[in-house]
């Protein structure tokens, strides 16, 4: 299974379902490794991501089926929808063209007679044209945060996670799923956690204890899925990388776009980055894949236009990341790639 076919599962749990309430947990960073001891009780199965394995990609392949190439957000920085030459970030884009999706499991939801809800939770402060897409169709909730405050990574233990969670889950179901039986999506961004500590205690603690309140929410009639974005693997920042590539930039010409462990450049050469993978090659470490960008990127697709020629993907735990960090994502590892689809019936 691919994260392109989560919209279609989640349809048919709701059309087997067609008098239960339906709570969907969205864990940002969980992999399948993590998270399969966890939800014993569980039917779990393995949704592999789209790549690159970054969560603006990912997400809106799940939740509207689409592909990368054919919804069109490659990853994080990207060329302008307008074709500029300028490059945004997702996060802060809100300008239109982003992406042609239109349906979604909110408007599934919808066609299926239930009130299509999202708990922005840890999402509440990426007001974008991405999050628009994404929670399109969506009747959005404000008002809960998780591993967020106010938008920055903020501290808590386990235990406060999981009852954030629930509170979050159980004020939206009692105010809103009085009447006809709802969709509810809720956003946690266990992410902001595993980059800095990894799959810890903590990250084991918070997904036993949502595992344990999807029993409880069971045994009052409710279905409860869960599923991810992608997963991480260790990586540090490696700062004579990071000079390389400042140093290569300015005397070749290159821009730079992607995020974590996939980046893209742009050349400023048109011969399809050639000249400059060569030189990529010859420079660069062994553990940092140079490749063309259509090998990931279909070619004469609207992502592949929005991306560089030259892909850097990192194979090995040294590459670009922020400097606070141990964990990151976006290349091909199976711990990047290998996320959880879980139904508690
Ligand atoms: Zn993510």
């Amino acid at each position: 299974m691919s994260l392109t076919d989560f919209r279609g599962r989640l349809d048919r749990v709701m059309a087997e379902n067609p008098r239960r309430h339906v709570v969907v947990l969205a864990l940002d960073g969980v992999n399948l490794a993590a998270a399969r001891p966890c939800w014993p009780s569980a039917d779990v199965r393995l949704m592999r991501a789209v790549s690159p394995t970054t969560s603006s990609a990912c997400w809106l392949s799940s939740l509207t089926g689409l592909g990368v190439d054919d919804h069109a957000v490659p990853g994080v920085v990207f060329s302008a929808p307008s074709g500029g030459p300028a490059l945004v970030n997702f996060l802060d884009y809100h300008g239109a063209g982003l992406t042609p999706a239109a349906g979604n499991v909110f408007s599934d939801a919808a066609r299926h007679g239930r009130t299509p809800l999202a708990v922005l939770g840890d999402m509440e402060h990426y007001g974008s044209a991405w999050r628009d897409a994404l929670l399109a169709h969506a009747r959005p909730l404000a008002g809960h945060s998780f591993y967020t405050e106010h938008g920055a990574y903020r501290r808590r233990t386990s235990a406060e996670v999981a009852a954030r969670v629930r509170t979050a889950v159980e004020e939206t179901l009692a105010r809103h799923g009085g009447g006809q039986p709802c969709l509810l999506w809720c956003y946690v961004e266990v992410d902001q956690h595993v980059h800095r500590h990894g799959y810890d205690s903590h990250t084991t603690d918070v997904l036993t204890a949502l595992g344990a309140f999807a029993d409880a929410l069971v045994a009052r009639g409710v279905v409860v899925v869960a599923h991810a974005d992608h997963g991480l693997v260790p990586t540090v920042h490696d700062p004579a990388l990071a000079d390389l590539l400042d140093h290569m930039g300015q005397r070749h010409g290159f821009t730079m776009g992607g995020a974590g462990r996939m980046r893209w450049l742009y050349p400023e050469d048109r011969d399809g980055g050639a000249g400059l993978s060569a030189r990529l090659r010859a420079a660069l470490p062994r553990d940092v894949r140079v490749m063309p960008a259509d090998r990931v990127f279909a070619p004469g697709s609207a992502a592949r236009g929005r991306v560089g020629d030259v892909l850097l993907v990192a194979e090995g735990e040294k590459f670009l990341t922020d400097a606070a960090y141990r964990y990151d994502h976006g290349s091909f590892a199976p711990e990047e790639t290998d996320t959880p689809f879980a139904v508690w019936r």
